[in-house]
């Protein structure tokens, strides 16, 4: 006889591990039991010693990423293989996030004979929704939205019968006792349900009409992604007049839009399904459909369907449009009466479903360097959500983030559980789906911190409301608190230099940060260079006006008398006024706004419609150029001075240089910036650690140019990898730093 413990840790959790090893050890004719601890699983085999060798050799090569510590143990009575149910105190080794359908449902879903065929709600263990459909915790059925309905006898077999893979999955349904589809006119009228339901939108779907689908997170806006009249008639009603939509394709289309490497590929397909930003392929026949969906910009974000019912659309529709279904900025509808509240103007029709979304997610999104594994995320939200990212942070603790992308987290016992996206918290809708999410994330985790931690800007909503609700609250600089967001997520210690761009956040000195070279040394933070103080004249409106910007750059450097001609156009004599009598124009650092000015400035865009807009397609400008060179700037009593930089980029557009070498240079400039302050920084600090942060860093040209040459002088580079770089990010960096 022979009895062991196997531990294991890694993403297992509602991914049917359980069940799979309960089958394995009937298999193997072994006895003992298999239970979730706090941190991971615990498995005890008991038997021969060639059955228990082949359990562990079976299980270690499981298709789980798991890592599995084994040790000997002595024998006891086990008088068959369980599986054990979780204590209350371990609960939260199973909350889920929300799984992709698998391949053998999927493959039932299209089976004639299969009693779920064309059921749009069918799942098992190792898929289906999970988060979105948690009311309360423990993770069992009558805790969830399913528990409305009533399983039939084939189900509730299966749901009861460990050597099915539909034993213990809780969202289980049939066509018989599953949820139904429903399709609605926009004024509300009942128009057919269940597979009429379906074959009904397909029709409108490829009528070129606008339809308001009911996914797993919420809602989704949808339309025949080749139908450009479509798309722009969705663009029309969004009031999105620019920013790019993500499509859903199966894999063929989106290799035939898309250049895909491997990478990419596995992430497309992964039981997370995020949208993945991917490199559009040069091509005559896709030309006008890549500018419908997302002008000005190289790539196209693209997400394989998840949902059941996203296959039956794509088995249909080669390519459908799917953007969050929300007015404007405000958080993703999830009930039909939100819905039919915000969206009736934008849709025609409402393909809907009679499963409650509990919890609103929006899709995530995840960007790879170029041929590379190495992958950012820029909103982490469904399928990344509640799975927590490790941290030895040590105390229980609320974060808030950010107001203008939030997500907010709470430390439990070193775990940091981020918040779903919650958006723009300046957004009145979006500051109550934050309380909401704050409140329930609260209660799933069964914590109360008594400790907060939030932005020092006096006038972020997220700050306002944290002092309203904790006694103790640390107040942490938004920069400070983007590099401390890296340093927790790779546990860095001793000295370090960081470079935290971005587009604002309130500094030390009141002014407006962005472009900031921060050591981090015994403890403590200190800002040791920062690009150099320009004015924002109008304050806020410069994020859209990228001209404004330019001129004021310009007006600083005493260089407006080279004002391109096709910013004449604009009223620039104000500004250089406002720039004067400094009224009305803050001052900034901010990399984020340089970028802008320089989009103005070659004309690639005088005024954004959205967030980062300016930066998209200057970089899209850059990726066509495969140059090397770049501007002047020095470094003097730690500010960066810009001034050679504008002369010489100015000299450039007179000389009409075209705007594509221009902006690539003007991108080698930043990389080489950050380069030759990290030699310096480096050598007089004694460090050889570089932490890049910001949403300045989201542009990969960028990243990529910086890391190459970083690599090149031999640091090490740190960055962001499961959390986003931008403001999304910020919220770790808070506990870390009160922690
Ligand atoms: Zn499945
Ligand atoms: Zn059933
Ligand atoms: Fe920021």
């Amino acid at each position: 006889m022979k009895s062991v413990l196997i531990e294991v840790s890694g993403t297992v959790q509602g991914l049917g591990f359980r069940p799979f090893v309960y089958n394995l050890a009937v298999e193997n004719s072994v006895s003992g039991f298999v239970r979730n601890t706090g941190d991971g699983v615990q498995i005890i085999v008991q038997g021969t010693k060639s059955a228990v060798d082949s359990f562990i050799k079976k299980l270690q090569k499981s298709e789980f990423d798991a890592k599995y510590s084994i040790k000997k143990i002595p024998c006891r009575q086990y008088n068959n293989f369980k599986i054990l149910r979780s204590k209350k105190n371990e609960i939260l080794s199973e909350f889920p996030h929300d799984l992709a359908l698998c391949g053998e449902c999927k493959k039932e879903l299209f089976s004639e004979n299969n009693r779920r065929c064309l059921h749009p709600f069918i799942n098992c263990v190792k898929c289906g929704p999970r988060f979105s459909i948690i009311k309360k915790l423990p993770y069992d059925r009558k805790n969830t939205s399913m528990s409305e309905f009533v399983m039939c006898k084939e189900c509730r077999q299966e749901y009861k019968d460990p050597s099915n893979r539909r034993f213990h999955a809780q969202p289980n349904s049939c066509r018989k006792c599953g949820p139904q589809l429903s399709l609605f006119s926009s004024g509300k009228k009942l128009i057919s349900q269940k597979d009429k339901a379906l074959s009904g939108a397909v029709k409108l779907l490829k009528k070129g009409k606008i339809l308001a689908v009911k996914s797993i997170g919420g809602y989704h806006l949808c339309c025949d992604a080749f139908n450009e009249k479509a798309v722009r008639k969705l663009r029309e009603r969004k009031l999105r007049p620019s920013k790019p939509f993500a499509i859903m394709s199966d894999l063929q289309t989106a290799e035939s839009l898309c250049h895909i490497s491997k990478y990419e590929r596995a992430e497309l397909l992964s039981s997370r399904a995020p949208i993945v930003l991917l490199k559009k392929r040069k091509s005559k026949k896709y030309e006008s459909v890549f500018n419908a969906l997302a002008p000005d910009n190289s790539s196209l974000g693209i997400m394989m369907p998840y949902a059941p019912l996203h296959h039956l659309l794509i088995k249909a529709m080669p390519a459908l449009v799917m953007t969050s279904g929300n007015k404007s900025d405000e958080p993703i509808c999830i009930d039909e009466k939100e819905a039919f509240g915000n969206l009736s103007q934008i849709a025609d029709f409402f393909l809907t479903h009679n499963r409650k979304i509990e919890n609103r997610l929006d899709d995530s999104i995840v960007r790879f360097l170029p041929d590379s594994c190495e992958k950012i995320m820029t909103r982490r939200s469904r399928g990344y959500v509640p799975a927590p990212v490790k941290t030895k942070i040590k105390k229980d603790i609320f974060a808030a983030g950010g107001d203008l992308k939030n997500n907010f987290c709470f430390i439990r016992k070193g775990n940091a559980y981020l918040s779903q996206f919650t958006g723009d918290l300046e957004e009145n809708a979006n500051l109550k789906f934050y309380d909401e999410s704050i409140n329930k994330m609260k209660s799933f985790l069964d914590i109360n911190p008594k400790k907060a931690a939030c932005d020092a800007h006096p006038g972020y909503h997220s700050s306002r409301y944290i002092e309203s609700r904790f006694k103790n609250v640390n107040f942490v600089h938004h920069h400070y608190a983007h590099m401390a967001s890296v340093m927790a997520e790779h546990d860095l210690n001793g000295n370090i230099l960081g470079f935290i761009f971005d587009g604002s956040g309130y500094g030390e000195d009141g002014n407006i940060w962005g472009g900031e070279v921060i050591l981090y040394s015994k403890k403590q933070f200190m800002r040791v260079a920062h690009f150099d103080y320009f004015r924002l004249p109008g304050g806020d409106i410069c994020q859209k006006e990228n001209w404004r910007t330019a001129v004021s750059l310009l007006h600083k450097y005493g260089l407006t008398d080279k004002l391109p001609g096709h910013l004449k156009k604009y009223k620039y004599k104000t500004i250089i006024k406002m720039s004067e009598n400094e009224v009305n124009a803050p001052l900034t650092s901010s990399v984020g706004r340089v970028f802008d000015a320089v989009a103005a400035l070659t004309g690639i865009k005088e005024i954004s419609s959205f967030e980062a807009e300016a930066a998209v397609a200057l970089e899209t400008a850059a990726e066509s150029c495969k140059i090397s060179k770049h501007y002047g700037y020095n470094i003097k009593n730690g500010v960066i001075n810009m001034k050679p930089l504008f002369t010489e980029l100015l000299k450039d557009i007179e000389f009409s240089l075209p705007a594509s070498h221009i902006s690539a240079k003007f991108h080698n400039t930043i990389a080489d910036i950050i380069a030759a302050a990290a030699k310096q920084g480096g050598r007089k600090y004694k460090t050889r650690k570089i932490v890049l942060g910001g949403g300045v860093f989201q542009n990969i040209y960028l990243l990529n140019a910086v890391i190459k040459k970083l690599l090149f002088f031999g640091f090490k580079i740190y960055y962001n990898r499961q959390i986003p770089m931008n403001d999304g990010g910020i919220c770790l960096g808070q506990a870390y730093l009160e922690a």
